[in-house]
């Protein structure tokens, strides 16, 4: 069947075996083949992820992740800082704010990345139990080296649990998170995961659940201590899981480890490269700083003011959806996703049909 293809960022195309694993037929939450559906899953996002610390499936998206993170992490009387450089840090902050932490934000200009100075300085008034970065705002196009913001929160600030949000970055790029110390990383399923969307994935670092036994309301659904609880005992989850949409993870990461992990990324770099080289052609620049580019969305500044909509809607009657800018971002910029399923074929035909919008303009 044919279908508009995507190339927003999320939620991303979806292979159609990996549709049709939904279809399958309901299994009881209780039983074994359940477990070994959860469990098989589990491995393999971990051979994903490339960890060996914790790792939850949650039936909820990614913005449930970003609760279950401060909700687990601060103690009472301790802050939790956001790191906020476009639209997804600030709803990270919106949660804490929603969550009664003590949360202290640090806002920076748009098309910037988060730096390690700039955490370093807002750490150094104390009274701090964690950290939250988006690696990869999808807003603003910007990925930031987190690796180099982990090192100076590992040196200076040990206590510091350093919470990632890596919703539109995990399974497009290398992230090795144990290597980077990174106590708790968020993703959601329908991002380069190339999952439909409604499970999110959390990897958790042994010392953030010794800290979550520290905090007294975690909630229930979100809290830490009770999914491991379960996890940990063979009981998979808590609450009853989205059984299909792990019929698909499982073919999905099937498909994923089969491409293999290193060609995956560099598909998503090759695409990345090719919407920079077309940005430029069309004497168009990007939204991000210099050197920290996003590798699976381009957010491109609209100099030539175009317009945007009128664009958006051109490929859209050939059958191939873009994105605006996100918020206030919209129209004075518009992206282009390269993540999931999306080959430099696709990005090709992308191109071809925005060459001809541009042409006629
Ligand atoms: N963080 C980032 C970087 C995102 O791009 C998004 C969604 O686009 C979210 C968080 C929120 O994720 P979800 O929509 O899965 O709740």
């Amino acid at each position: 069947m044919s279908h508009p293809r995507l190339y927003i960022p999320g939620p991303t195309e979806v292979h159609p075996d990996v549709l049709r694993a939904q279809a399958r037929p309901m299994i009881g939450h209780r039983s074994t083949a359940f477990a070994e559906l959860y469990y098989s899953v589990v491995a393999r996002l971990k051979e994903i992820f490339l960890t060996q610390q914790h790792l939850f499936i949650l039936t909820s998206s990614g913005s449930g992740l970003q609760e279950m993170a401060v909700r687990n992490t601060v103690r009472p009387g301790r802050k939790v800082l956001n790191m906020v450089a476009g639209a997804f840090g600030d709803r990270w902050h919106q949660v804490a704010v929603g969550n009664g932490c003590d949360a202290v934000r640090v806002d920076l200009p748009w098309g910037q990345p988060v730096r390690p100075e700039d955490v370093d300085r807002a750490l150094a008034a104390g009274g701090f139990d964690a950290v939250t970065i988006v690696h990869n705002e999808t807003s603003t196009g910007v990925m930031s080296d987190v690796a180099a913001i982990a090192r100076l929160v590992h040196d200076r600030y040990p206590d510091v649990l350093i919470c990632m949000d890596a919703v539109s970055s995990a399974g497009g790029v290398r992230i090795p998170c144990d290597e980077w110390g990174i106590d708790f990383l968020l993703t959601s399923s329908q991002k380069a995961l190339a999952l439909p969307p409604g499970l999110a994935v959390a990897v958790v670092s042994e010392r953030t659940l010794e800290r979550a036994r520290e905090v007294p309301h975690r909630g229930w659904y979100f809290d830490l201590l009770l999914l491991d609880k379960y996890a940990s005992s063979g009981r998979t989850t808590p609450a009853t899981p989205a059984i299909s949409l792990l019929q698909a993870a499982s073919v999905q990461c099937d498909r994923i480890l089969t491409e293999g992990l290193e060609a995956r990324w560099a598909r998503h770099q090759l695409c990345m490269e090719m919407t920079h080289a077309w940005a430029q052609e069309h004497g168009l620049d990007l939204f991000a700083e210099p050197g920290y580019e996003s590798r699976t969305v381009t957010c491109i500044r609209n100099d030539r003011n175009i317009d945007v909509p009128a664009m958006i809607a051109f490929a859209r009657e050939r059958g191939l959806v873009m994105g605006n800018g996100y918020g206030k971002l919209k129209n004075q910029t518009f992206r282009i996703a390269h993540m999931g399923e999306l080959t430099p074929a696709h990005m090709e035909e992308l191109f071809q049909v925005l060459d001809a919008y541009l042409l006629r303009d």
